[in-house]
């Protein structure tokens, strides 16, 4: 009998992903609809070849030590700040992500986000559920343009482009920041200018954050740079929770720094800052970017095929992020 290889799965993922992983390898599947606590991680990772693993799992070098015959970390997510790559990178482990599947349902999250902050949506449905509605009325939830205004992308690689293809449809102004300025044939395609991080702020009437969480990106939106956006702009931010600086964040709505935010990320996830609750012009989600039952089942997908291509294929995972393991 051919020993299938042993793969621990932190948390149940749409069915047609479990069906192909089954087909294959012998799947550990945690057994409760919760993470998976760190003990539980580290004892069932052990005799595994491979670990399906989710954004909300930290998987550092102590996990990663605790598994002598790992061979590979499937993150279902196209953000990887949960893993500690060079830990994995030292042991020719290679790390995969979702990339891609799950670019557009993202970018539709964001739009939805900026419009819902802008035209007060969560706000006026909550106000009709609680009675208000007396009649129509020339002053009654006055909002914001989205059309003609200035959308300032941070990070124009996947899903910040994703969000400028759908920000022409509202002919909005696309301005960007990149590390480094992009193509012109890029910036031609999406109608989009070159900014500096401060002009981008100074200008946008939106400000949308596109971009990977890693140490130089931890709090880049912090005092200086909302004191250099518009008492009438918004902020929105559908990458990583700690990208924001969530206390300073809180002050300068408070402030009338801004005019609001909308989130879809936290700093300390699960947990959300009171104050931002308690704070009427927020919209805030339960970090749902690639929740759509399509994109899901594609990451489902995903990651079992890489999965799959190491343990089973004895090749290279389609979606690695550390490809120096293969050197
Ligand atoms: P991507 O790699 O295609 O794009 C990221 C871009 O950011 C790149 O072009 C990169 O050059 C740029 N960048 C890196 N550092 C920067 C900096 N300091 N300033 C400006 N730009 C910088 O990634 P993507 O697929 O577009 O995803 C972006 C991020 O969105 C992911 O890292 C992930 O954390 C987050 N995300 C969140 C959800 C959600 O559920 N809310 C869903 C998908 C992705």
């Amino acid at each position: 009998m051919v020993l299938r290889p042993k793969v621990l799965l932190t948390r149940r993922l749409p069915q047609p992903g479990i069906e192909l992983l089954e087909k294959h390898v012998d799947l550990s599947i945690n057994p409760l609809d919760a993470p998976m606590s760190r003990q539980n991680m580290i004892m069932g990772i052990k005799d595994k070849g491979g670990v399906i693993c989710l954004l909300n799992d930290r998987v550092d070098a102590k996990v990663i030590d605790a598994a002598k015959h790992l061979k590979i970390i499937a993150n279902y997510a196209v953000g990887y700040n949960n893993i500690d790559v060079q830990a994995a990178t030292k042991r020719k482990i290679p790390v995969t992500n979702t990339p891609g599947v799950l670019t557009e349902t993202t970018a539709n999250l964001t739009f939805a986000l900026i419009l819902s902050a802008a035209r007060r949506i969560v706000d006026a449905d909550r106000y009709l559920r609680e009675g208000k509605f007396k009649g129509w009325a020339p002053m009654l939830m006055l909002g914001n343009d989205v059309y003609n205004k200035t959308l300032g992308i941070i990070g124009f690689g996947r899903i910040g482009r994703a969000v400028a293809q759908r920000a022409k449809g509202f002919h909005m102004k696309i301005i960007y920041y990149e590390p480094v300025r992009l193509s012109h044939e890029i910036e031609k395609k999406y109608s989009a200018e070159y900014k500096s991080l401060d002009d981008l702020l100074k200008e946008s009437d939106f400000v949308t954050i596109h971009i990977p969480l890693v140490e130089s990106t931890y709090h880049l939106i912090s005092g200086k740079e909302f004191s250099l956006m518009k008492e009438t702009a918004y902020i929105i931010n559908t990458a990583r929770g700690p990208i924001v600086d969530e206390k300073v964040l809180v002050k300068a709505l408070k402030e009338r720094m801004i005019a609001g935010c909308a989130l879809d990320v936290f700093e300390r996830e699960p947990e959300v800052e009171k104050e931002l609750i308690a704070i009427p012009n927020t919209v805030l989600t339960p970090h749902i970017g690639s929740a759509s039952i399509e994109t899901r089942i594609k990451m489902a997908l995903m990651v079992a095929k890489n999965v799959i291509a190491v343990l089973v294929q004895n090749g290279r995972a389609p979606n690695t992020i550390n490809p120096k393991v293969y050197e």
